[in-house]
């Protein structure tokens, strides 16, 4: 299952970012290219992260959409569906701007939830 690697990447990301610390919740921003399906990375997620300090943890997922740049045309637009093809002229020849990102853009770590709360109650 193509959702089990990815799962994997950002618990590896997360869990050397975190340094012991337990994680309560960790966003990321998948792109558009990479074809997950939400659902199917948050089952994979909930799989890998039994027994790591992400157990437990709740995954948010930030869809980005698809760009490109027509090389022909010079047009930028969302790409939707493959095959990648500009929505102006029709060109396959499209510079991808977007779209294929896959990374972990902010952790949620017990530490700082302590850290919050006490600063919350001052
Ligand atoms: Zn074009």
């Amino acid at each position: 299952m193509h959702e089990l690697s990815i799962a994997q990447a950002i618990i590896d990301v997360a869990t050397r970012h975190a340094e012991g610390r337990r994680v309560l919740r960790v966003e990321v921003q998948v792109g558009h290219l990479r074809q997950v399906v939400p659902d199917s990375l948050q089952f994979a997620f909930a799989l890998v992260v039994q027994g790591t300090a992400l157990d437990g943890a709740e995954l948010a997922i930030t869809h980005v959409p698809a760009a490109g740049r027509c090389r022909e045309c010079g047009a930028e637009r969302v790409m939707e569906s493959f095959p990648l093809s500009c929505g102006a002229c029709g060109s396959f020849d499209v510079e991808v701007l977007a779209g294929e990102e896959l990374l972990v853009e902010a952790l949620e770590l017990e530490e700082d939830l302590l850290e919050k709360s006490r600063v919350s109650s001052t």
